[in-house]
């Protein structure tokens, strides 16, 4: 259950997924942009994709590789969860709260609550629980009993099949072009556009994610998002608490939205 990978120890930034191309798919966008800006920021896929219907979990390895590099993430770790009956058990979470007392980022993105996919929510389940847990120093971990507890300031969900009131929008315009090198990258997963410039749908065995009409809705959803933010391109994501303010004259940087 151990995280592996090629990870430096501190991260800024954790980004989560239950199988590699969800993290991509959900706020590639934002993971580009935080480390266009210089966060550290890591993957972590809580399962190899080893039961999906298309790619051996090699094959989705070295997609997720060349994918993270697209977007400028810093490492890219697994736990293996289990793909298509994804565990959140004591187990699973040890392993969770070992990497985030590893790695002490301040910004999870991760999971929605509920989605079509169960393992989505499970896993949002299991974050959302190894978040919390890994502050409690009275939790302590079989593989790793001396690291320092650490909580993450936030945890944020990213929007996946299943649409959700978001909680706030980020203006991904500028990292567009990243996430689509990022996508592109899943060859195995995820429609390449036409013959002449890719390689169009496979044929065998079809998938909802592999279909022309899931990367095309995949693009009319951050254009909605963008939309309702006065931007071209938006991610969405959900908070189950307030987003704080610290700074009132921060309010002026949340523009353009509300009335425009
Ligand atoms: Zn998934």
């Amino acid at each position: 259950m151990n995280g592996e990978g090629d990870a430096p120890e501190a991260l800024d930034v954790l980004a989560i997924g239950a199988h590699p191309d969800d993290v991509e798919l959900g706020c590639g966008g934002t993971v580009a942009l935080l480390a266009q800006a210089g966060h550290r920021v890591g993957l972590l896929h809580l399962t190899r994709g080893e039961a999906g219907t298309r790619g051996t979990a090699e094959e989705r390895g070295t997609e997720a590789r060349a994918a993270a590099d697209a977007l400028g993430a810093a490492a890219v770790l697994y736990l293996d969860c289990g793909d298509g009956r994804l565990r959140h058990g004591t187990a699973e979470e040890d392993a969770l709260i070992g990497v985030l007392r590893r790695h002490r980022p301040e910004l999870v993105l991760g999971p929605t609550p509920s989605d079509r996919h169960p393992d989505h929510g499970r896993a949002h389940r299991l974050v959302a629980d190894a978040c919390f847990y890994a502050g409690l120093a009275a939790r302590r971990i079989p593989d790793a009993p001396d690291l320092a507890p650490h909580r993450p300031a936030a945890f944020f969900a990213y929007m996946q099949h299943d649409p959700f009131e978001p909680s706030l929008v980020v203006d991904v315009t500028a990292a567009w072009d990243a996430k689509q090198r990022a996508l592109d990258c899943y060859e195995s997963q995820i429609y390449q556009g036409e013959p002449e410039g890719g390689a169009g749908e496979r044929d065998e065995p079809k998938t909802k994610v592999g279909s022309r009409d899931f990367r095309l809705a995949m693009e009319g959803r951050a254009r909605h998002f963008g939309l309702m933010i006065g931007a071209t391109y938006g991610e969405p994501f959900w908070s189950r608490l307030p987003v704080a303010v610290g700074d009132a004259g921060t309010l002026l940087g949340l523009l353009p939205g509300g009335v425009r």
